[in-house]
């Protein structure tokens, strides 16, 4: 066995423990999530679940707080409100909230 094949054969579990240890003491990790409703209406599904903190784009409608992942959401939203909220409701995120 040469020094390469030995060093990787020690490397792989140590970074496996390390990123499991690392996963579990991340404070992103309590924060609340939510769903981006707009991105949600344009089938943006990459960005429709977020983890909402401090400097999270929000607006108010109807008493119920909304978050998105960009400001131009935010927008949308409050251009049509009601389009958003409609998309939400009837999506499996709106069941959760
Ligand atoms: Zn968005």
């Amino acid at each position: 066995m040469t020094s390469v094949q030995r060093m990787k054969r020690f490397r792989l579990p140590a970074v496996l423990l390390w990123g499991l240890a690392g996963c579990a003491t991340l404070p992103e990790d309590s924060r609340p999530q939510a769903a981006d409703s707009v991105c949600l209406y344009n089938r943006d599904l990459g960005c429709v679940r977020l983890r909402v903190d401090s400097t999270t784009p929000r607006a108010v409608y109807k008493g119920k707080t909304y978050y998105f992942c960009a400001d131009a959401c935010r927008e949308d939203f409050e251009r049509e409100p009601e389009k958003y909220v409609s998309a939400l409701l009837a999506s499996k995120y709106g069941q959760a909230q």
